[in-house]
């Protein structure tokens, strides 16, 4: 077995009943015996060091069931520590992921087998393993997975001993020092632990049996100089309690303007949002009408109308709850004018390739952006940005509301959005920097002014009304499944029988679709640019993958087919389907990918490409490779004309036309039928036995990236197939093309082993061209 994600199995049914959010961790031992009595009473009979010594043991003791937790280690090596434990079933041990920051790794051991589980880290501490619920914290993750294996190939039992998880990655920790002379509001002591005691230090944000960290008591405790020395030790303003809610938050529930004003000046995200209701601090300040708190905030400079999960802003809140000065401060606020001027960054009409391109020529560093009016949309705003190397394009959506990006708050002016995202992220890649000016100033057309027309929304309009009504300290947790929307994920649907996977499609109406130019060809009729209308009515540019009349009968099935295996995917390297068009005619209805295939823009573009595009696009092929794998889906036809250019900066896999579930009991699938067959990209196996498996797929990836490398040659030149197979049956392969590195080609030649366990995993391909870029 190859697969990262070996035999991840659940069913619906049991997904539905897993709820595990709020619940404390049995195998957490709660609060020491010394919580009765105060730390001075304590240190009447204890030096300090002493007590600290003593604090340290049982710190050892409570965290004696969870020192499972080995950093950052190998796969190889977590396999050799399980192998060194004794192999036994059920085994396992924590690390954390080589390849995605923030995420983990669960290595277990089944059947004297090791296996490597990603934990997948989906906002702040919570983390999931693939399909399986989400967990607030590690330590209540495998508490879960110790009393039932709930999908995984079997309870997790033993563990190897490590040392415990970083703190911040639990929901609840243990009562520090720290955390009880916060309690206690004993300043000089806090501050002589954190002068002398460098553990102390180390673990100032970790959180208590409460689920609270030592700022948010200090704040809770309205004491200003505990938080400011806090600060000054360089606790994280920013990090939420087991709640769900910052420092920040915890200032407005308790009224205290000015330690607002504190942790705002020292970096609080203002933004910052409760994981399931969406509320930002200055929707609990006029929850509880702390005007004090909102008219601090507002006069700092925080949007005035964000929104929540159901869409409410805080002046919606106050109204509601009747407090009326906060929802009068709310709607009378004059902010002072905005700091950027659109002269810096509007660019009139214009469309993506040439924003690209300005942006580029302007620099192109991490958070350069412009604005332009779309040229397909006439009265819509394009934010282009670029981020980490990559360009986004956001719409600036113009409602009677306000200007807006997605869910993010609502604008008096275009003016007052970019002003906003330049000094928060607010929900985008990166604070925007860096302006791109035009050569000369275009006039801003729809450039409105006045506060957007807020009318108060009906409670019973609301959602979460009730909900919020109910809550005393800080917005309520609600089940598992909505903290996916505000994380913007979908609950992935981990059927596989086919009946079943027909109920994730998503079924588009032909009436919703305008289709436009061809992009390219395929192969049962043509591939065209489109735009689709959405349940809102909000227009998307996209892809149509069109059925022509004469392929219905031989078609339809493979079409569906490869809708069906895409619906279940989600990955910034794999061409997204939004839908299917069941017609006629009959269309896949994609993601449009501007650039077109990887295989023309080598051909065409040659001379414009290095060795570094190559390298990042070797790297984003063999990441949703090992994607793909990880949903155990062999793709069969990886090749340079599937990979499609989004930019310049952002390879995706395309053409599920081949492309198989594997059994659950077997990692390849064996074709039964013959078809069209691209032999010289397929292994040995396949083309004698029709084995197709991850590492059949890693075969083809090494034509792939011969094919990159050889900016885009035709691999084994005019050889028909029987003569490629036996070119490699004697033991020949593709030659080293010229401008190709020894090493890559040392890659590729490993991916063309014959035997396939010799070859690399898409696991080792990532982190080798991760390592090089
Ligand atoms: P086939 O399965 O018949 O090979 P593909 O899915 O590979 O069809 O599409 C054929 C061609 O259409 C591609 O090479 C590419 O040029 C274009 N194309 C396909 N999907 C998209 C898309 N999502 N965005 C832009 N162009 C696309
Ligand atoms: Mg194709």
């Amino acid at each position: 077995m190859t697969t990262s994600a070996g035999g991840f199995n659940r069913t619906s049914r049991q997904r539905l009943q897993a709820c595990h959010f709020s619940q404390d961790n049995p195998e957490v031992k709660q609060q020491p015996a010394t919580d009765n009595i105060t730390l001075s009473e304590v240190l009447r009979n204890l030096s300090l060091r002493e007590y600290l010594a003593q604090e340290h043991g049982r710190t050892l003791e409570y965290g004696k069931n969870l020192q499972w937790y080995h950093g950052k280690i190998s796969r190889e090596t977590a396999v050799h520590i399980l192998f060194e434990n004794g192999n036994t079933d059920g085994l396992f041990l924590v690390r954390e992921s080589t390849s995605v920051p923030g995420d983990y790794v669960l290595s277990l051991v089944k059947s004297g087998q090791p296996q490597h589980f990603q934990i997948h880290c989906c906002g702040d501490f919570f983390y999931q393993i693939e399909s399986g619920p989400p967990f607030a914290g590690l330590e209540n993750l495998i508490s879960h997975y110790k009393e039932s294996s709930d999908g995984l190939p079997t309870h997790l039992g033993a563990f190897c001993k490590g040392e415990l998880p970083p703190p911040t990655t639990m929901k609840n920790g243990k009562d520090t020092p720290l955390h009880k002379v916060t309690s206690e509001s004993n300043l000089n002591l806090m501050r002589e632990l954190l002068r002398e005691h460098s553990l102390v230090s180390k673990y100032i944000d970790a959180r208590n049996s409460s689920g609270y960290t030592a700022l948010q008591i200090a704040v809770d405790k309205g004491n200003y100089e505990m938080v400011m020395l806090l600060l000054d030790h360089e606790a994280n303003v920013n990090t939420k309690d087991g709640g769900g809610v910052t420092a920040l938050h915890h200032a407005c529930m308790n009224n205290f303007p000015l330690i607002c004003q504190l942790l705002v000046e020292r970096g609080a995200d203002p933004t910052a949002r409760h994981h399931t209701t969406g509320w930002v601090p200055l929707h609990t300040a006029a929850q509880r009408g702390h005007s004090e708190c909102v008219n601090q905030l507002l006069n700092m400079g925080v949007p005035r109308y964000p929104r929540n999960a159901d869409e409410d802003t805080p002046y919606n809140i106050a109204v509601r709850y009747s407090n009326t000065n906060t929802s009068e401060l709310l709607l009378r606020f004059v902010p002072p004018p905005p700091k950027t001027s659109y002269t810096e960054w509007f660019h009139g009409v214009k469309d993506r390739g040439y924003a690209i391109q300005q942006i580029t020529m302007n620099g192109g560093g991490h958070g350069s952006f412009l604005v332009r009016t779309s040229t397909h949309k006439p009265d819509t705003y394009v934010l282009t940005m670029v981020a980490g190397g990559l360009y986004y394009n956001f719409e600036i959506e113009t409602k009677v509301d306000g200007f807006h990006i997605d869910d993010g708050p609502f604008f008096s002016s275009l003016e007052y959005l970019v002003d906003h995202y330049q000094k928060y992220e607010d929900g985008l890649p990166c604070k925007l920097t860096v302006p791109c000016k035009p050569s000369t100033v275009v006039p801003l057309d729809n450039h409105r002014d006045a506060p957007p027309a807020l009318g108060p929304r009906p409670p019973d309009m609301a959602v979460g009304a009730h909900q919020n009504a109910q809550q005393q300290k800080g917005p309520v947790n609600t089940s598992p499944t909505k903290v996916f929307s505000l994380f913007g994920k979908k609950k992935k649907n981990s059927k596989t029988s086919n009946e079943e996977k027909q109920d994730n499609l998503n079924i588009i109406d032909i009436k919703n679709i305008v289709q436009g130019r061809e992009l390219g060809q395929g192969e049962f009729g043509s591939v065209l640019e489109g735009i689709m209308k959405d349940k809102h009515g909000k227009k998307h540019k996209v892809a149509l993958k069109t059925l022509h009349a004469e392929h219905i009968t031989t078609g339809q099935k493979e079409f569906l087919r490869e809708a069906e295996v895409m619906c279940d995917l989600n990955h910034p390297c794999i061409v997204k389907l939004l839908g299917v068009v069941m017609g006629p005619p009959m269309m896949l209805v994609q993601e449009l990918v501007p650039m077109g295939s990887l295989l023309d823009y080598l051909i065409d573009h040659a001379n414009e490409v290095s060795e570094k595009d190559l390298k990042r696009w070797a790297w984003q092929i063999s990441q949703g490779s090992l994607y793909l794998e990880s949903k155990k889906f062999v793709h069969r036809d990886l090749a340079a004309r599937n990979i499609l250019l989004s930019t310049k900066d952002q390879a995706k896999i395309s053409d599920f036309g081949l492309s198989r579930a594997t059994k659950p009991e077997s990692d390849y699938y064996r074709a039964t039928t013959g078809g069209r067959w691209p032999v010289k990209w397929y292994a040995p196996e396949s083309i004698y036995y029709g084995q197709f498996s991850h590492a059949s797929d890693v075969w083809s990836f090494g034509v792939t990236l011969w094919e990159m490398y050889s900016m885009g040659d035709q691999p084994y030149g005019e050889k028909m197939g029987a003569d490629v197979i036996k070119f490699i049956e004697d033991g020949n392969r593709l030659e080293k093309p010229e401008m190709c590195p020894q090493w890559v080609y040392e890659v590729m030649l490993k991916c063309w082993e014959y035997r396939k366990e010799s070859r690399p995993t898409f696991e080792t391909l990532c982190e080798m061209f991760l390592k090089s870029q």
